[in-house]
């Protein structure tokens, strides 16, 4: 992949550029002790999905955090935003098995339900997504702010995803920890787990009763 976007790099800066762009691509419902802490997720019929491809099974491990990577305001139509990304990546582009990511989040903090999280995700980079459930907030986090109620959307699905799936909430991290050539999930959100923000939230929730 690396050698790829290197040559690409060399003879088609345009290409290039598109590529690094579109580099983040990036249930069940079996409710038990996480029953306390549903962040409220909304049902792939939502978004008008289509019936997906035959998957490579996985169990998830580790949770990484990723950020869509085009703007999106609270305002937009999040809906027709994840159809239009499930469209592009089970296309000619990439030719995956459904929308890469396993849940996303709008600005406005709307859990949407994005592919199976027993099933392997989708990634433009060189990282093995395998064992990893992806969780993907919609905008581009480089450039704009990450809203309030996206940010509690996230920590209580984190929070509930850890439970759920029997995640030690020390795997919480980031795309651009398994990658060097993107910036994904942007340093506006990045922030957060920086300064320990999400992963101390996620603890409260966890041991709230
Ligand atoms: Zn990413």
């Amino acid at each position: 992949m690396m050698r790829t976007i290197q040559r690409l790099a060399y003879n088609n800066p345009i290409a290039i550029a598109s590529l690094l762009f579109l580099v983040c691509a990036c249930g069940s419902a079996k409710i038990s002790g996480s029953a306390a802490i549903d962040p409220g997720i909304v049902a792939r019929s939502a978004w008008n999905a289509a019936e997906p491809r035959p998957y490579k099974q996985h169990v998830p491990v580790r949770i990484t955090i990723h950020h869509e990577g085009t703007r999106l305001d609270v305002a937009d139509d999040a809906a027709k935003k994840i159809k239009n990304i499930q469209t592009w990546g089970m296309g000619p582009d990439r030719k995956w098995t459904d929308i890469p990511y396993h849940y996303l989040i709008s600005p406005a903090g709307v859990i949407y339900e994005g592919r199976n999280p027993n099933t392997v995700g989708e990634t433009n980079t060189e990282y093995d997504p395998s064992g990893h459930l992806l969780i993907c907030c919609l905008g581009n986090l480089e450039q704009q702010r990450v809203t309030k109620k996206q940010l509690n959307a996230l920590t209580r699905l984190l929070a509930w995803s850890c439970k759920q799936y029997n995640i030690p909430d020390s795997t919480i991290a980031s795309h651009k920890d398994y990658s060097k050539i993107t910036n994904c999930p942007g340093k506006n959100l990045y922030r957060y787990l920086q300064n320990g923000y999400i992963k101390s939230n996620v603890k409260k929730l966890l041991l709230a009763k």
